[in-house]
């Protein structure tokens, strides 16, 4: 391993950039189409000795007073806030999304660490006072030891924020690897997170591939894994990681349905659709790719506003301030989703707006893809049952809230979805019964906030705690119950063979 403070960009184990592995890629600018950074992917030696570097710092930070942890997570929400512009320029040049959503993107991130930084108040416990004759009994929240975080391209900044901050503020370390394809948002918010006062070893990144992943789920000191991603890869590493005795959370991919009512505010609920179904190029996975209109004439409506929307929608580099959509993130996943719009045509969809042919002057080399508008999706067609992450929205026209339902809880993903209506009685049976896990009312992504924890149902979540929030603080401790008694000296107390209880 070689110490490098240039590119090709590398990993940050034990505090210190260093450049392992033999493997490297390159990390293209979507918007031009060129390299302009190459990624070190970590080997199984360089994983380790970000393994062993968080071991080392374990037993320290775990007696670090949280106080003091929390207080590193405040300073580095300084850090962040005055470095946005930085971090910013970094998502946008190697994702492609446009600068606003980057800035959204790092607040959300933000408002992860500003919650992390409440550790004190979250790791506080349960007390009770004479559980039996004098006795008492407590809880405690303790932590781990090493966690692991696994994170998609698509939020690179955002989602490892969703993991490590709290992790380390409950006193774990961190190992995290980020995506290959825009790692270098990542391991800058790591370093500022030694500058804010981070003991080395604390967090470590590596860059990698699956021979990366690997070894982080085979490696006996990694105790928990957190995983984003695609629903293929999260459930191999949900069992592979549980195989290998670990805690794992493993979210995954979305198909997610907005259900428009006859009562609905059409022209409001069109411009929340356009956002949600378009804003970073569809590659979210809160997006909403599919419209389930309730009547045709609501469809009609639904359709008529959105192709005059999309006929404003501005294309262009994510730098650009006027661009509205950027391009997708690379070449093979511009033809991937384009394969879905010809797929979407040859089994009978109706394409209504075609973005295949779209060009951005002075980027011709870039992954841009216009919007595409289908209508006359149906149920069991490719368009409506795979997750595409493009800028591709299809609407499927049903008669009834029920038939709108029963579809949604048929699809085997189950992580967002919305319903647009004006009607009370209609958004709440809506609400109970639908089999999705963040569900929006005239909310067209129902992304909790960080004090809210966030995960899908079915196939978009391996496990049994969602991510952030509250439910972070449980993924990342371990409850141990404490009963304790001190016997007054001298008494001498008789044995006793019943189950202990209260009666
Ligand atoms: P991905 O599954 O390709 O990659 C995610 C991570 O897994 C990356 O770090 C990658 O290096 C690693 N990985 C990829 N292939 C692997 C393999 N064979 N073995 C081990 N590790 C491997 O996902 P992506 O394309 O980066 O991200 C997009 C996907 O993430 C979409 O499906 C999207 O819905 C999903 N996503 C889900 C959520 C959520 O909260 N549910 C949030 C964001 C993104």
């Amino acid at each position: 391993m070689t110490t490098s403070h240039s590119a090709p960009l590398g990993h940050l184990i034990n505090g210190q950039r260093v450049v392992g592995g033999s493997r490297s890629q390159p990390v293209f600018n979507p918007a031009t189409g060129q390299a302009e950074t190459t990624v070190m992917l970590a080997d199984k030696t360089t994983v380790e000795a970000a393994i062993t570097a968080a071991q080392a710092a374990f037993t320290s930070w775990r007696n670090t007073p949280p106080l003091k942890r929390a207080r590193v997570m405040s300073s580095l929400k300084v850090l962040l806030e005055q470095h946005a512009d930085e971090l910013c320029e970094m998502i946008t040049r190697e994702h492609g999304k446009v600068l606003s959503d980057a800035m959204g993107e790092l607040q959300r991130g933000i408002e992860n660490v500003e919650y992390a930084s409440y550790a004190t108040e979250l790791l506080k416990g349960e007390h009770s006072k004479n559980v039996g004759p004098a006795i008492d009994s407590w809880s405690e929240f303790q932590p781990l030891g090493v966690a692991a975080g696994i994170t998609p391209f698509n939020f690179p900044a955002m989602v490892p924020l969703w993991m490590w901050p709290m992790a380390v503020a409950c006193g774990n370390t961190f190992v995290l690897k980020p995506s290959e394809r825009d790692p270098t948002s990542a391991l800058r918010i790591a370093e500022l997170a030694l500058e804010a006062g981070l003991p080395p070893g604390v967090l470590n990144v590596v860059n990698g591939d699956k021979e990366a992943v690997d070894t982080l789920l085979q490696d006996p000191r990694i105790k928990a894994v957190s995983f984003v991603g695609s629903t293929p890869i999260a459930e191999y590493i949900y069992s592979e990681g549980c195989k290998h005795g670990k805690r794992v959370q493993a979210l995954g991919g979305a198909k997610n349905h907005a259900v428009v009512m006859p009562d609905a505010d059409v022209p409001n609920a069109v411009n929340a659709l356009m956002g949600a179904a378009f804003g970073s190029c569809g590659e979210r996975c809160m997006a909403i790719p599919l419209v389930v209109a309730v009547g045709d004439e609501t469809a009609d409506a639904v359709l008529a506003g959105l192709k005059t929307e999309l006929a404003k929608i501005r294309l262009g580099s994510g730098f650009d301030a006027q661009s509205d959509m950027g391009p997708l993130v690379t070449r093979a996943h511009f033809d991937k989703v384009k394969g879905y719009v010809d797929q979407g045509v040859k089994e009978g969809a109706l394409l209504l707006v075609d973005g295949r042919g779209a060009k951005v002057a002075g980027h011709e080399a870039g992954y841009f893809l216009g919007p595409c508008l289908f209508d006359h999706v149906k149920p069991g067609m490719t368009i409506y049952l795979e997750e595409i992450f493009g800028p591709v929205l299809g609407v499927v026209r049903v008669k009834t809230l029920q038939e709108a339902m029963d579809m949604i809880n048929d699809h085997e993903y189950g992580n967002g979805t919305c319903i647009f209506t004006r009607d009370g009685e209609a958004a709440r049976y809506f609400t109970d019964n639908i089999q999705v896990g963040m569900v929006g009312v005239n909310v067209p992504l129902p992304v909790p906030v960080a004090y809210h924890s966030f995960g899908g149902w079915k196939r978009s979540l391996f496990g049994d705690l969602h991510a952030y929030g509250p439910d972070a603080v449980r993924f990342y401790t371990k409850r141990k119950t404490i009963t304790q008694r001190w016997p007054a000296a001298g008494v001498r107390e008789g044995t006793v063979f019943a189950f202990p209880s209260s009666r």
